[in-house]
């Protein structure tokens, strides 16, 4: 049965080739003093960065520059972003990368006029902002995190060896986002695959949660579906518009939250690739693909019926003669050969990750109780051990 809820999706999208010009429209409801944050350069290269510049000036905007943002957006940099967003009355901040850049721009938002550290607060804490918020903006230029409509603003403390996501409320989450497929045709074959994965994660991780019969897990099954089907097409061919496009809108949908609507949700892989990732610093995609097969085989017994119903529906098993254990596992197996065809990183070994890490890994993951199984430090290290 579904759980009760109120629902509202604060950002408004722009999606398609042309959708760069609704830019024009969107920057007169906001102030001067614009904040252009994006990442480590991919921008100057494609193009993106000059056509932006120019709306920008012609609706004249003061240009306050914020490159740099790496992937998985540190501490220290959130702190150097909020510092030039108050020093510079930042009426509006616009973010034009990947998920990196899009989680940074609402963690800046919520940090610039908030008098306590934001780590403490946003990620200790786990507060709601109570100082002003400067609102974001978004032209995506990676599909995967579905950041562009979602409150999430994951930092990663290096000194502490700890990542961290925090999800925000409507207030922080952007008030549109421009998706255009075309703006990923230009990017590296192993950030698209990645982007993938991070996809297809965020829908198993909020569909392997409760037995009981909910919309949610239907739609999250046609997702799934199209996430397969258009997967090997867009990393066969990067110009591929009707597969790039199929990707990107997934993505979006596969975390703005509609499908964990009335339901219980799971999120474990990526607490796990989390805690990898503060070790490794590891592309995000990458570290959940390296964890994902051994945890799923080791709560599949705890949610069996979910897992069969995976294997039928999702990868079109036949249970016919088989044991419910049977149809779950070869569910699985398909799941691994396509995560290999696709290219993913199957081993954290292969991401840096060493024997000795391996505890620390471990309790630097954040054990949540929603999915079928709430683990034990024990049970993190043996999953741990069976990814390496
Ligand atoms: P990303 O870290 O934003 O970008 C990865 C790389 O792709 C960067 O090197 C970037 O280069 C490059 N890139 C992006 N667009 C490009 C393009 N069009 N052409 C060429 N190169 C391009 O990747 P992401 O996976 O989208 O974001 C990962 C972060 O999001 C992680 O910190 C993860 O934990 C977080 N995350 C957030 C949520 C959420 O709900 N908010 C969910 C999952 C994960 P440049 O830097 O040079 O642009
Ligand atoms: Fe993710």
């Amino acid at each position: 049965m579904l759980g009760n809820f109120s629902y509202k999706n604060a950002t408004k999208l722009y999606f398609g080739d042309d959708s760069l010009k609704y830019l024009n429209e969107e920057l007169k409801q906001y102030g001067k003093n614009v904040q252009l944050i994006y990442g480590g350069g991919s921008i100057k290269k494609n193009g993106i960065y000059d056509s932006v510049v120019e709306i920008l000036k012609a609706n004249g905007k003061n240009i306050v520059e914020d490159g740099g943002v790496m992937p998985n957006p540190t501490l220290e940099k959130l702190y150097e972003g909020a510092k030039i967003a108050k020093e510079n009355h930042v009426d509006f901040i616009l973010a034009v990368g990947g998920g990196s850049v899009c989680d940074y721009a609402k963690a800046v938002a919520v940090s610039a006029h908030c008098d306590e550290d934001p780590w403490d607060k946003y990620y200790i804490r786990f507060e709601e902002p109570s100082c002003e918020i400067i609102p974001v903006g978004c032209v995506l230029t990676m599909a995967g995190t579905g950041s562009e409509m979602n409150g999430g603003a994951v930092i990663t403390n290096h000194k502490a060896k700890l990542k961290v996501g925090h999800v925000f409320g409507e207030e922080v989450m952007p008030k549109f986002s421009i998706l255009n497929p075309k703006f990923t045709m230009s990017l590296p074959k192993k950030q698209m695959i990645a982007g993938i994965y991070d996809i297809f994660s965020h829908i198993c991780e909020q569909y392997f949660s409760g037995e009981d019969d909910n919309t949610s897990d239907y739609l999250a099954e046609a997702l799934m579906k199209s996430v397969i089907h258009s997967s090997l097409i867009a990393i066969d061919n990067s110009q591929d518009y009707e597969a790039r496009s199929n990707i990107m809108w997934s993505a979006t949908w596969a975390l703005n939250t509609l499908i964990s609507m009335g339901k219980t949700t799971d999120w474990m892989v990526h607490m796990l690739g989390h805690s990898v990732g503060a070790y490794t610093d590891a592309i995000h995609g990458m570290s959940l693909a390296a964890v994902s097969i051994p945890y799923y085989r080791y709560i599949m017994p705890y949610g069996l019926k979910k897992f069969v119903r995976f294997a039928k529906e999702v990868w079109g098993v036949n249970p016919d003669g088989k044991s419910d254990e049977e149809t779950a596992n070869e569910g699985l197996s398909k799941m691994e050969e396509w995560m290999k065809k696709l290219g993913v990183t199957m081993k954290i070994s292969e991401l840096g990750v060493t024997e000795e890490m391996i505890e620390k890994i471990a309790d630097g993951t954040m054990i949540l109780n929603g999915g079928y199984k709430q683990l034990t430090r024990d049970e993190i290290i043996a999953i741990l051990k069976e990814s390496l």
